[in-house]
């Protein structure tokens, strides 16, 4: 077993990606975006973020400790979900204001440091699929596969556009396209562990590429990969 490294720009299909490559070779995947998603739900839930947009940073910081991020396996989505202090939170996680909350606290070295002591304990073991936006250059540099992930902005905005509104959500083409150009600069120009591609990382430009035929390629790379570790 190997462990494999995921990162990219946000709605790059990271996570679908990811959690097939776990499935087809029984890895455990862990998704670190519903982690900073989890944080960012507990300080919309605790008045930390004011009216005027701003945010609690020291109320943020100060809850940290009684703050409890999990994953427990869901029966009925047949994926991991993610748990703050022990409820899931998987169905209120996945929208544009949590999404864009996310980018703020992440910025945060208090937030990170938390979050990262407890993806490196996981990553410990191996066959782990991990995806986020510093996995392959700071939680898991010594991943024997990193995919550095990408794909055309409209695609992009398109693919997420088309998820929401199947979900229900609200959203116009505009507000997501906005919401993505605005996560993708804070993601590459923050101070603490920016969005990087990891020297050894191989590209993955899905544009073109159905989910299939990323998973395909993402596997023959597994196969040369663990080929190598087997070697070493
Ligand atoms: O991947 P996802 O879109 O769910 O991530 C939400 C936000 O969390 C990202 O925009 C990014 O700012 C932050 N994040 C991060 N480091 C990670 C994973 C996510 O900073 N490893």
């Amino acid at each position: 077993m190997i462990n494999i490294a995921i990162d990219g720009y946000s709605s790059c299909g990271k996570s679908t990606l990811a959690k097939a490559l776990a499935r087809t070779l029984g890895y455990i995947y862990i998704d670190t975006g519903a982690m900073y998603r989890a944080v960012a739900l507990y300080a919309l839930d605790h008045g930390l973020i004011h009216p005027d947009g701003t945010m609690d940073k020291e109320g943020l910081i100060n809850a940290l400790p009684s703050l409890h991020i999990d994953f427990e396996y869901s029966k009925d989505s047949g994926q991991s979900d993610v748990l703050l202090n022990g409820v899931s939170v998987e169905s209120r996680i996945r929208n544009i204001q949590v999404a864009e909350l996310a980018s703020r606290i992440s910025q945060l070295r208090a937030v990170r440091n938390k979050l990262q002591q407890l993806q490196r304990a996981i990553a410990q073991k191996k066959g782990v699929v991990m995806d986020g936006r510093d996995i392959g250059t700071v939680i898991m540099p010594d991943a024997e596969l990193k995919i550095f992930m990408t794909a055309d902005p409209e695609i992009r905005a398109k693919r997420r556009f088309e998820e929401l509104k199947a979900a229900g959500k609200e959203i116009s083409l505009d507000e997501v396209r906005n919401n993505q150009a605005i996560r993708d600069y804070e993601d590459t120009h923050r101070t603490e562990d920016p969005l990087r591609q990891a020297a050894d990382a191989l590209v993955l430009d899905n544009s073109a590429l159905s989910p299939d035929e990323q998973l395909k390629l993402a596997l023959d790379w597994v196969k040369k990969k663990s080929k190598q570790a087997i070697e070493v």
